[in-house]
């Protein structure tokens, strides 16, 4: 490279505090291990923070600008079509790049705590002697022996990090305790398994049925083709996608390519991650929660050589640094965890996978039992291939599924009741021949009200504008937005009145204990998220299940999500109608799917299945076209309502929300930048009014939000990008951007 044409100047985003990209100078010294990716550290104010060169030139704007301090890491941490790719994001979900490129990094790059050799940490004397140690330090120095005690009960010893991440800032502590020679310090190389201990035993691949076989060729034609193509999989639940998804990845793998396969929870697709590894042992990375830092770390760099061609995991593996990327499969690509809704950038996984496929030429794989709308319009509008599955492999028939009308049971029962006289019937049934039954209800605890008969008062989170939930067990209440919890009092806090509550609202808690009233000795799981706060939980109780420890199992959308269990006959859907009530452009969507993805459950292997569904709205259309399974039906009307209204995927929406301590604050900063951008954006934009968010106040902060509708986005996220830089965002307020936000309401 001749003098003249170097570059530099390195354009930075830094990690922390500022958003805008900032120039520096390349010291010549530093010059050749400076590249697009480098990671460096450069000096801002009176501190040094690290950052990612984004760009090199050879002249800077800036008349003054400080040189880069130092080179953190000079091989490219992001490949440059992962890049393009941040670049995208960072536009079309205006995010700055220093909120977008932190996803691309290797886990715990942030605190650059992470190198390729750590300082492992383990006792270097005896376990005895290192009891009678802890025992002297404990009065005279209490933080010593808080780190002993860890060594007692872990004796085999811990990376440092993770040590001070588990106990806290305790390294000058621990540096005591080292110079002691009470422990011993040593710098290793890291190579920790990354794969979770799943049970699992190799599998061949299957013989194919017609259909999978049509749908097979048409996504190895389009690898073969190595053009980008996305392909939707419609298959009916039990359908036989995942054999489908294991045959395109190995072929993808023969052809020297690598593959992404995202699910929306790993903790409850423990049943396909089984398959994967039966199928692929070693080859593959699962991209689990459970992972601890240093695992993370490991595999995203075993990754990033292209030692592990295959990546399994929740939304964020879609940012896995693959270096030859051949096939990304989105499993069950309408849950509505592939969206991030609660921190920039507010990106959905399926679009961006499809994104990554036009950047990298790879092929493109969605499926689903109830494809969004979104994706099953595109489908039928020849952007994506359309695959068809609609027998079982088994040969299991669909169930039957019948509605009950749960107005006249109150009326035959002369009251509230949680079970219609069919579905206790079918539960008896059940029990009586040793079948399993299945019961779905989206809420957890015991009541969600609770209210005083005498002055009507009922006990709200002081934190957030919800009433707090009862939970039977524990005799507390507690709130599901923020988990503030208290003991269930007996006096009214507003009149005074003594033991004079009425309760309202039933979750899962109340429908197991009403079970066991009426079936004394019935065995049962509850599984939702206050009885799986411990990890690993799901699969206990997905096992326990599966092998036959309990008749009921009990549970919210949780159990909807593609788990299989051979002997459940009966499904029952208790009060599916609260989903129906929210004011939000997919409530219908989303009821119509929980249905459907709930009854999949029943009726595999050779038991047929029946599934109930309680509502108080029989005559409602979601619910009937849920009851018949014909989701071609429910798309072709739902999909004429969301044209009339102008709803996605006929229009697209960004949502803008403020929240703060100061509610009149956080309104009133909305209110300046909605009324700057009218100003700014084409008369075509429909801007609403501004209304406080569904959950007015969570945390004690107040939320307020107001929604743009326009057919084509345009440059919109580059005018607000703009006009952000005009209206700072006060320290006490938080700005949320979310384009294609998947709720309008909360
Ligand atoms: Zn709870
Ligand atoms: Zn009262
Ligand atoms: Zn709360």
């Amino acid at each position: 490279m001749s003098e003249s044409a170097r570059n530099s100047v390195a354009t930075v985003v830094l990690d922390t505090g500022i958003d805008k990209p900032l120039d520096y100078q390349i010291p010549d010294e530093l010059a050749h291990q400076i590249s697009l990716g480098s990671r460096v550290l450069v000096p801002i104010q009176k501190r040094f923070c690290p950052g990612i060169v984004i760009n090199l030139h050879q002249n800077s704007a800036f008349a003054k600008i400080k040189p880069v301090e130092k080179v953190i890491t000079s091989s490219p941490l992001i490949s440059p079509d992962l890049f393009l790719l941040g670049r995208w994001i960072s536009a079309y979900y205006c995010a700055p790049l220093s909120k977008v490129l932190p996803l691309f990094l290797p886990p715990g790059t942030k605190n650059e705590i992470q190198t390729k050799t750590q300082h492992f940490v383990k006792p270097l004397v005896s376990l005895e002697a290192l009891r009678e140690e802890t025992a002297k330090l404990r009065g005279k120095c209490p933080k010593q022996a808080e780190v002993l005690d860890y060594f007692l009960k872990n004796p085999k010893g811990i990376l440092a990090a993770e040590l001070l991440q588990k106990i806290g800032p305790l390294q000058s502590s621990l540096k005591t305790l080292i110079k002691k020679k009470l422990l011993d310090c040593s710098e290793i190389e890291v190579d920790r398994s990354l794969i979770l201990e799943h049970e699992y035993f190799p599998t061949k691949p299957k013989t194919l049925t017609p259909e999978q076989k049509e749908t097979f060729a048409k996504i190895t034609k389009s690898l073969d083709e190595e053009k980008f193509e996305t392909h939707l999989i419609y298959g009916v639940t039990g359908s036989g996608k995942t054999e489908i998804y294991l045959q395109a990845i190995e072929y993808c793998l023969q052809k020297q390519k690598q593959a992404i396969l995202l699910v929306p929870e790993i903790a409850l697709t423990s049943q396909t991650i089984e398959k994967l590894k039966g199928r692929f042992e070693s080859r593959i990375a699962i991209m689990h929660h459970r992972l601890s830092l240093g695992e993370r770390f490991d595999s995203w760099h075993k990754i990033a050589k292209g030692e592990i061609p295959i990546v399994v995991g929740a939304r964020s593996a879609i940012f896995s640094p693959l270096p030859n990327l051949g096939l990304i499969i989105i499993d069950e690509e309408h849950d509505s965890s592939y969206k991030q809704n609660e921190k920039q950038p507010c990106y959905h996984a399926r679009d961006v996978a499809v994104m990554r496929g036009k950047l990298t030429k790879s092929t493109v794989v969605l499926a689903s039992a109830t494809p969004s709308l979104e994706s099953y319009q595109n489908a039928l509008s020849k952007k994506y291939v359309l695959s068809t599955l609609k027998t079982r492999t088994n040969q299991a028939s669909l169930p039957t599924i019948s509605i009950v009308n749960m107005q006249s049971e109150f009326e035959k029962n002369k009251g509230f009741t949680l079970f219609s006289n069919k579905l206790l019937q079918g539960i008896k049934k059940r029990l009586e021949i040793g079948e399993q039954s299945l019961l779905f209800l989206n809420r957890r605890g015991y009541y969600s009200v609770k209210q005083c008969s005498r002055c009507s008062h009922s006990i709200d989170c002081p934190h957030c504008d919800v009433s707090l939930t009862f939970h039977l067990s524990s005799n507390t209440l507690s709130c599901h937005l923020c988990d503030y919890t208290i003991p269930s009092p007996r006096i009214c806090p507003s009149c005074g009145a003594l033991d004079e509550f009425t309760h309202k609202g039933v979750g899962t808690e109340q429908v197991e204990k009403t079970l066991h009233a009426i079936f004394p000795g019935v065995r049962t799981l509850r599984l939702d998220r206050d009885t799986t706060k411990q990890k690993g939980s799901h699969e206990i109780f997905f096992k326990q299940f599966r092998s036959g420890k309990a008749d009921v199992l009990i549970g919210t959308q949780m159990i909807a999500k593609g788990l299989h269990f051979p002997s459940v006959t009966l499904v029952g859907i208790l009060q599916i109608d609260t989903a129906l009530h929210i004011p939000d452009f997919r409530a219908s969507e989303i009821a119509f799917s929980h249905i459907t993805q709930v009854a999949g459950r029943a009726g595999r292997a050779d038991l047929l299945g029946e599934v109930i569904i309680q509502t108080s709205l029989p005559e409602n259309t979601t619910i009937k076209q849920g009851s018949t399974q014909d989701y071609e039906q429910f798309f072709t009307e739902e999909i004429a309502t969301r044209k009339f209204f102008a709803y996605p995927p006929f229009t697209h929406m960004v949502k803008i929300v403020c929240s703060g301590s100061n509610a009149e604050k956080a309104e009133d900063y909305l209110k300046r930048l909605r009324t700057s951008l009218i100003q700014r954006v084409p008369a075509s934009f429909h801007i609403h009014p501004i209304v406080p968010c569904g959950h007015a106040k969570v945390k004690d902060k107040h939320r307020f939000q107001f929604l743009i509708k326009a057919e084509k986005l345009g440059n919109l996220s580059a005018i607000i990008q703009d006009l952000l830089t005009s209206f700072p965002v006060k320290k006490d307020l938080h700005l949320l951007i979310d384009v294609d936000p998947s709720s309008t309401f909360f």
